[in-house]
């Protein structure tokens, strides 16, 4: 038997330690990658790069099982084995296409909407996803920020009451331990003017043993707390994932999925179809579909903003609006997201709109006479 095709167990989620042994065990060498996947040379060229000082690799043996062994094609694989194609800038390309830096308010913490900041409570993950839009500072090996390294975020959420919604990120903040997650997430919610915390974390796609009863039952006492997640292709949707997401929905925590436009991954308006409904069933919402941000050494990876609206009007009419996520752009400098899509409104006149539907038709809306009380 091909040593290649020996895949590691999953293990249950009903297992509390499991989710460290995928840590502990997964693949983060290039002859660990190579001893389990056969590698293109330039799949090969790029680990070695990557593991002599770029973006460097993670892989948790349940996620690694996901991809196949022999073709490189893999949409498992494609986000998380590192490409020569790494090394390459294309025009448009940003070392920080959100602007982070340049928005961050204090230390670890950024702020580029009034009612809403960032914290980056690690720069540690489960996986490092190749088209990471902060390939620049995660994996960098500084693990979990302390409370004292945090102190001027939480002093400058303190002093700013307008923000009422504080998204926990990092890195993947479910990578650290439960007790001091905890903690941290506590520190948030003494703020008063705090309403909603938002965990962003692909940990129930890459590792879905981590959503343990033990993380639940912590993490519970801290309603309202909403689940960010990140699956990409219907392959992510295994048994186990689906799982964790049916114990994050049965312990009360809204779970929403950011998908972001990947080429050769989830280009394709059936693939993604596939995703949404298969998420809808599990109970997470599919809220965005991104374009991919221009980070830099991620353009074979991005597709034409065109494919995007192309594919976006594809799924308007075939899918349920619970299962119909916004495309969205995240503007280059941290400029804000805009809605994009195929142009629905073809006229307007005074009183009276077209608009044309996803079956191609063309529907007058008129309105109602002006100054007329209801
Ligand atoms: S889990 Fe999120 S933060 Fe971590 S590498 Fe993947 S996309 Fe980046």
């Amino acid at each position: 038997m091909d040593e290649r095709r020996a895949l590691p167990r999953v293990d249950s989620p009903e297992e509390p330690e499991a989710w460290r042994r995928e840590l502990r065990d997964s693949v983060r060498t290039v002859a660990e990658l190579a001893a389990r996947l056969e590698l293109t040379k330039e799949e090969l060229e790029g680990a070695r790069r990557a593991e002599a000082g770029g973006f460097p690799i993670a892989i948790t043996p349940y996620y690694l099982s996901l991809c196949d062994p022999v073709d490189p094609t893999c949409p498992i694989r494609r986000q998380v084995v590192p490409h020569v194609a790494e090394g390459e800038t294309v025009p448009g390309d940003l070392r920080d296409p959100l602007g982070e830096e340049a928005h961050e308010v204090a230390p670890n913490l950024v702020q580029r909407y009034p009612d809403r900041a960032l914290l980056l409570v690690t720069d540690r993950c489960a996986v490092y996803c190749r088209f990471c839009t902060r390939s620049r500072m995660v994996g960098a090996g500084g693990g979990a920020r302390s409370e004292e390294r945090l102190a001027a975020a939480f002093a400058y959420l303190e002093a700013h009451p307008e923000i009422r919604d504080v998204i926990v990120s990092g890195g993947d903040p479910l990578t650290t331990a439960t007790e001091k997650l905890v903690r941290l997430l506590e520190r948030v919610r003494r703020i008063p003017s705090v309403e909603t915390i938002r965990l962003a974390t692909r940990v129930p796609v890459v590792l879905p043993q981590r959503i343990t009863d033990e993380l639940l039952t912590a993490l519970r006492p801290l309603h309202p707390i909403w689940v960010m997640t990140h699956f990409n292709h219907p392959k992510e949707l295994t048994e186990t994932a689906r799982a964790a997401l049916r114990r994050l929905a049965d312990a009360g925590f809204p779970v929403m999925n950011q998908t972001v436009l990947l080429r050769g991954v989830n280009d394709d308006s059936a693939v993604l179809a596939e995703l949404f409904r298969g998420l809808v069933r599990e109970r997470a919402r599919p809220y965005y579909l991104l374009q991919a941000d221009p980070v830099r050494g991620t353009g074979h990876l991005r597709t034409p903003l065109a494919t995007g609206i192309r594919i976006a009007g594809e799924l308007q009419g075939r899918l349920s609006g619970i299962a119909l996520p916004k495309f969205i752009v995240d503007t280059p400098g941290g400029m804000g997201k805009v809605p994009v899509g195929p142009e629905w409104i073809v006229a307007r006149e005074p009183g009276r709109t077209r608009l044309r539907t996803h079956r191609g038709v063309e529907v007058d809306y008129v309105d109602p006479p002006s100054g007329r009380q209801s």
